[in-house]
This record gives C-alpha cells, structure tokens and sequence, in this order.
C-alpha cells in the first residue's frame, strides 16, 4: 500500500511520525503560524483603508448639509468602492441604507444615492 507522504506546512520536506503532525519542529510551526498572521492582518489593514476612504469620500460628497443626493459617478470619481461598508439600517419603510462608519448611503434610482449622516 502506498502512502501519500505528508508535507511540512511550514518548508514542505516529508513529515515523520504521528499521523496529526503538521511541521517538522517548533520552528516551522512558528515560522508558519507568524506568516499567518502577518498575511492576516494586512488583510485587516486593507478593509480597514477601504472602509476609511469611503467613509471620507462620504464626508466630502456631504459637506454641512443633512442630507445631499449626489450621482454614482460622484463617488466613483473619489475612488468610493461600493463593495465595502461597515452595517446596514433599515428603516420603517424597508429602505436599506449602508454605512461607512457614522455615514450612510442608499441607493435612490437612475444611480444617484442620498447620504446621510447619523446623528450622534
Ligand atoms: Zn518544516
């Protein structure tokens, strides 16, 4: 019967002994687990930047006002990525309002929006 032999996660040469073993020694597995978490948070970090611009663009786009429409091009222009936002509202008339922090957008017809902000 051939086995498949098992690989390092960490530098990929063949594992020996225990069925469950993941590394070699200590230092791979520290070395993999660090990577890990280095990969992770630059992840973290480039929400998180996303999330700060649109929330910025928002601010922008709404100045001293309530409340202001202003058309998707607007907010694409800035750099305002649409795929990102920290929560959804819904309010009494099942309109959904997505936010970026303490600003909100909801998607009016023919691509304007309205912004909102909320109130502290
Ligand atoms: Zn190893």
């Amino acid at each position: 019967m051939e086995t498949i032999p098992r690989l390092c996660l960490e530098c990929n040469k063949p594992l020996k002994g225990r069925i469950d073993k993941k590394f070699c020694d200590d230092y791979c597995r520290n070395a993999y687990n660090n990577k890990s978490k280095v990969e992770e948070s630059a992840y973290v970090r480039y929400i998180n930047q996303v999330l700060k611009k649109n929330r910025r663009i928002l601010g922008e786009l709404m100045g001293n006002e309530e409340m202001t429409k202003h058309p998707k091009t607007k907010f694409t222009n800035k750099g305002f990525d649409f795929g990102y936002y920290t929560h959804q509202y819904i309010n009494k008339k099942g309109n959904i309002y997505f936010f970026c922090y303490e600003y909100g957008y909801l998607p009016l017809e023919g691509e304007w929006y309205l912004i909102v902000k909320r109130k502290s």
